[in-house]
Parts: structure tokens; sequence; C-alpha cells
């Protein structure tokens, strides 16, 4: 049995699974976190996608062509605010990212931890019978013939992976997604059977209910003050000081306030999206499970009988002030697709989250220079897909069962 006590900082998707793998473990597990339950941030209404196949940095080699177009069109994947001096560091820290190579070595990272995820919520299942809102398949539909075929020339590179795909003509989608509105016209499409839609919410929930009967301490309500750099493993909680063996930060955007005072580099930055929600009116009018508007980059999914369009990445602006930009874009591409999936004069829940993220794409997930204190960070658009496979990585880290030089592209530099 392991005795060490270890404190979580955050209780979002990150905090959750990281928590219950720590304790499998046989550590004695604290959460804190300032909310009054779990999943209240990042992880309250995300798009629910874990896809292997396509997950990757946000800097693709080719984003800052697009991101300039963009700026411009009546719909846009991504808006820009007026950007200050620290976005445009972080811009140019993203364009060195996106250089091919370094660009490969993150997705691949990324793609592992997907997969480790994907298992591990297939063992969690079963083992604990976590159920939640789910669907298989994912396809990736391309508005334009340019775009299909640079996709099609990077598929080899998912055989390598042992991911399965398949190509998809207009009559070939029809089939995975009969409700698909078939008069918006679209190059093509890549359907991937293994992908799939999960709540990340629920999951959060009912994972933490089965870390509370296996010991895990959540507390809620609970704010950690900056960590000092003389001992961080001093936590100030609600203005009580608390003495931990361990400490890991899984605290999203709130990570960099927590750390300011330890000069680590970490060079996150806030990118918000969108997500709306909405019941489902006539199911055989809904999609069956999930796609993705590549042009767009929005994704309509199915979670029971809700459907959740989600995306769009937003530099710049206020938590709380809605782009009515972004919200038309999530409408535009509803319609294109679903247009009778739902009941668009009924109360459709708008919500605006933020991205956690980080230029290279892949997370930090590791021990800091300061002995004791671990970081689980920066999953930007894909933390759902990464949670499970990082929250087993920190593990392994910990008890030392997993060499931190397997998982380079995580390291903390
Ligand atoms: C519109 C949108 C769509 C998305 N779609 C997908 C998707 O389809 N698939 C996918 O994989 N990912 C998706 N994501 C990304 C994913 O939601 C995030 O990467 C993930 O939720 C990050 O989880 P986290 O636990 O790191 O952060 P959070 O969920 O934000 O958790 C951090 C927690 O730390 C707590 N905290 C912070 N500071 C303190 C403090 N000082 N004291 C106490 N507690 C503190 C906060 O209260 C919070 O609960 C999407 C994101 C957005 C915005």
């Amino acid at each position: 049995m392991n005795n060490q006590r270890v404190a979580i900082i955050g209780a979002g998707i990150i905090g959750v699974t990281t928590a219950y793998e720590l304790s499998l473990k046989g550590y004695k597990v604290t959460v804190f976190d300032k909310n009054q339950t779990c999943s209240e941030e990042s992880s309250f209404a995300n798009g629910g996608v874990i896809s292997p196949g396509y997950i990757a940095p946000w800097a693709s080699p080719s984003i800052f062509k697009r991101l300039f177009k963009e700026q411009f069109a009546k719909h846009a994947s991504i808006l820009v605010h007026f950007p200050t001096l620290e976005t445009l560091s972080w811009f140019s820290k993203s364009i060195k990212a996106s250089k091919s190579e370094r660009y490969w070595r993150h997705r691949q990272a990324m793609q592992k931890l997907a997969l480790m995820t994907q298992k591990r919520l297939k063992e969690l299942a079963q083992s604990l019978g976590i159920e939640v809102e789910q669907s298989h398949g994912y396809n990736i539909i391309y508005r334009s013939e340019r775009h299909f075929e640079i996709a099609k020339s990077s598929l080899p590179y998912l055989t390598d992976l042992g991911i399965p795909f398949q190509v998809l003509n207009k009559e070939g989608l029809l089939q995975k997604e009969p409700a698909l509105e078939s008069e918006t016209p679209f190059a093509g499409a890549v359907h991937l059977p293994d992908d799939q839609i999960a709540n990340c919410r629920q999951f959060a929930l009912a994972l933490r209910d089965e870390a509370e009967k296996m010991g895990v301490h959540f507390e809620f309500k609970s704010n950690v003050e900056p960590l000092s750099p003389n001992d961080p493993k001093r936590l100030v909680v609600n203005g009580k000081p608390m003495e931990f063996d361990q400490v890991v930060v899984c605290s999203g955007m709130g990570s960099l306030k927590l750390l300011s005072q330890l000069a680590l580099p970490i060079p996150m930055t806030a990118v918000y999206g969108y997500s709306m929600t909405a019941m489902i009116k006539e199911p055989l009018d809904a999609p069956k499970c999930g796609i993705l508007d590549e042009k767009y980059k929005v994704t309509i999914s199915r979670q029971g009988n809700r459907i959740r369009v989600g995306g769009i990445m937003e530099f710049g602006g206020e938590p709380k002030v809605q782009s009515p930009k972004a919200i038309k874009t999530l409408y535009k591409v509803l319609e294109d697709w679903f247009p009778k999936a739902t009941d668009m004069g009924q109360q459709i829940q708008v919500w605006k989250g933020v991205r956690p993220m980080l230029p290279k794409g892949s997370p930090i997930v590791g021990e800091t220079p300061h002995r004791g204190l671990w970081l689980n960070l920066g999953h930007g658009s894909s933390g759902w897909a990464t949670s499970c496979g990082s929250a087993q990585v920190l593990a392994g880290m910990m008890t030392q069962d997993l060499p931190s030089t397997d998982w380079l592209e995580l390291a903390l530099n």
C-alpha cells in the first residue's frame, strides 16, 4: 500500500481521471476544485469527440493561411480579436511548432493518448459499469476537392497506426448518415469507424462517484492560492495551509495563475469555443453518430436524445461575451447538414468554453523541476480524448513504472 498523500488541483475531466488512476496505484488522493462539483469549466459541454483518427495539434502547417483568409469571411472557424503582444507571441511559437516534423511527432503522441483513452473507457465500462451517452463512428466531410485530395494523401499514416478508415462518396456517406442533407454540396468524406462520441461531463461525474468509493476525497468550493516557489507542496486552500507529499496541477486555464510564481515555461493561452445543445425533434432526422465539417471545423454529434454542435476557435475576447458571428457559423453548419434534426424555435443551450491551449498541441504531463510537483495540463481542443491516457501516463511516471523518456513530447521544456 502506497500511503503518500497526493493533492490534485482541478476536478475537470483531467483531474478526475488522474485522481482515479492515482488512487488505483494506492495513493491517498484529495481533489480540490473551486466550483460546486466537477466538470464545470472546459469539460462542461464539449463536442464529446474522441477521434484518434483525426486528433492533431491545432497549428498544422496550413493553419495560418486559413486564419488570415477567414477573418474576412461571412462564416468563420477562427476569430481573432485585436491581438495582444501575448497572443502574437503565442502565434509565433505555434508557427514554429507547425513545422512538419514537430507537427507529426506531437500528432502521434496525441493519437497514442487518444487510443489509450478509448481502451480505458471500454475497460471502465466493463469493470465499473459506467455507461454514458455515446455513439460510434466519425465522418470527416470535405466541402472542397482540394482539401479532400490533401486529406486522402495523408491516409496511409492512419494505416501505419492501425487506425481503420474508409473513403466515402455521397452514397457511401448517406448510408452511414441517412438523415444528412443530400443537397449540400461536398467533395467526399473519410469515415473513421472506431472513433467515437461520448458525453464527457457524464463520464466525469460517474468516475468521480467511483473514485469516492475507492477513498478519493473531493473538496469542492475550495480555492487553491498560487503555489509558493519555496514549498509548492504546501497548499493554501480557502486560506488554510495543508501539506502533501505530491501535488498534481490539473487546473486547465487556472493553472497559469496557480503556477505564476514558479517561473515554469508554460506558454498556454485561452482559445474560446462554443457549443449549442438542443433536443432532437425526430430521431430519424438526426445524426446517428458524429460528423466534422472540415471547412468550418464544426462537429455535429448525437448525445442521447440531444444534438450538440461545437467548434470555433476564438482568440482574445471575454469569457462571458458571446460572439454572434461564432454562433451564426454553428447554426449554418447545422442547417446545412441536419436542418430537420431540431426545432430551431425551441430553447437551445449555448455554451462558451475555453480550451487551455499550448502551441505544440500535445499537453504537458510529468514532473516539474520542483520535486513532487506534477503537471497534467494544456489539453487544448482534445482534453476529453486524451484524458484517461494522460492520467495513466502521469500515474505511471509517478510510480516510476513508466520512464518519462518514453513521452518526451509531453515534457515541460
Ligand atoms: C467548444 C469546445 C469543444 C470541445 N470539444 C472537444 C471534443 O470534442 N473532444 C475533446 O477531446 N475535447 C474537446 N474540447 C476540449 C476539452 O473540453 C478540454 O481540453 C478539457 O475539458 C480540459 O479539461 P481540464 O480538466 O484540463 O480543464 P477544466 O475542465 O477547465 O478543469 C480545470 C478545473 O480546475 C479548477 N481550478 C482552476 N484553478 C483552480 C484553483 N486555483 N483552485 C481550485 N480549483 C481550480 C477549475 O474550477 C476547473 O474545474 C472542447 C473544448 C471546447 C471549448
